[in-house]
């Protein structure tokens, strides 16, 4: 049913000039789900994603979070949303705990909850640290820690596992597991079958603005061979 969904798009289109960068995409994410949007660089994931996030507003078409629109509720919807875009730009002379000092006073929250949360993504060691000294994995958990600081019922992450070393990847999939059970809803993109062949309940694959195929990833194997899909049509 409908209320049993965290997120619904419909029909929704977006075109930068005559190039159509998103065309006609429809699906819907239950609550507790881990859904993932599978597809190369162009494909058209980002846009999408900004426009499930309010930042880019679609051309046609409607989008449901929490069984409210932006129009009729943008301050509810920003509560429920966390984002991890896929590039951070944090200012390097700031320590993580300044960074996420920042972020909670936006959010009206305290430095308890900052502390907490540096602590569920291991960086409470090092949040005097400023964020000009930490690694690519480092930045990629402190861009965790504001995307939940708020505890957000659907989590949203653009290419997380894109420029992390093995364990990287590795931690941030447990990650996401531990926050899917504990009761949090997952949107993330991928160019990677490997990074969702383990995590994702159900799969989108976009190629160039469209979505070819969806569904879990044994449905995608026996009905589309998906390895193949990806390596020929994307
Ligand atoms: P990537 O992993 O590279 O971000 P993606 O699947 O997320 O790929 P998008 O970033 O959504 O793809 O881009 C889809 C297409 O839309 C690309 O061809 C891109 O060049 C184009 N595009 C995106 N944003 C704009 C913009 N603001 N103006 C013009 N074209 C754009």
């Amino acid at each position: 049913s409908t209320e049993n969904n965290i997120l619904e798009v419909r029909s929704i289109n977006k075109s930068y000039g005559n190039f159509s960068a998103v065309n006609g995409i429809s699906f819907q994410i239950p609550r507790g789900e881990i859904f993932t949007l599978l597809g190369h660089n162009g494909a058209g994931k980002s846009t999408l994603i900004k426009m499930i996030l309010g930042l880019v507003s679609p051309d046609a078409g409607e989008l449901v979070i929490d069984g409210c629109t932006y129009e009729q509720n943008l301050l509810k919807i920003k509560r429920k949303v966390g984002y991890l875009p896929e590039r951070m730009n944090f200012y390097d002379n700031l320590t993580a705990w300044e960074t996420l000092q920042f972020y909670a006073q936006i959010k009206g929250l305290g430095k308890e909850r900052c502390e907490e949360v540096l602590e569920e993504v291991g960086l409470k060691e090092a949040m005097h640290k400023r964020v000009g000294t930490y690694s690519k994995g480092m930045q990629q958990r402190l861009g965790l820690a504001q995307a939940i600081i708020h505890r957000p019922q659907l989590l949203i992450l653009d290419e997380p596992t894109t420029g992390l070393d093995p364990s990287g990847v590795w931690w941030l999939k447990k990650m996401i597991r531990d926050w899917n059970r504990s009761g949090t809803t997952v949107l993330f993109s991928s160019h990677n079958l490997d990074d969702v062949e383990e995590l994702a309940h159900r799969v989108a694959i976009l190629c160039r603005g469209q979505m070819v195929a969806a569904g879990t990833i044994r449905q995608l194997q026996d009905q589309y061979h998906l390895k193949v899909t990806l390596q020929v049509e994307l």
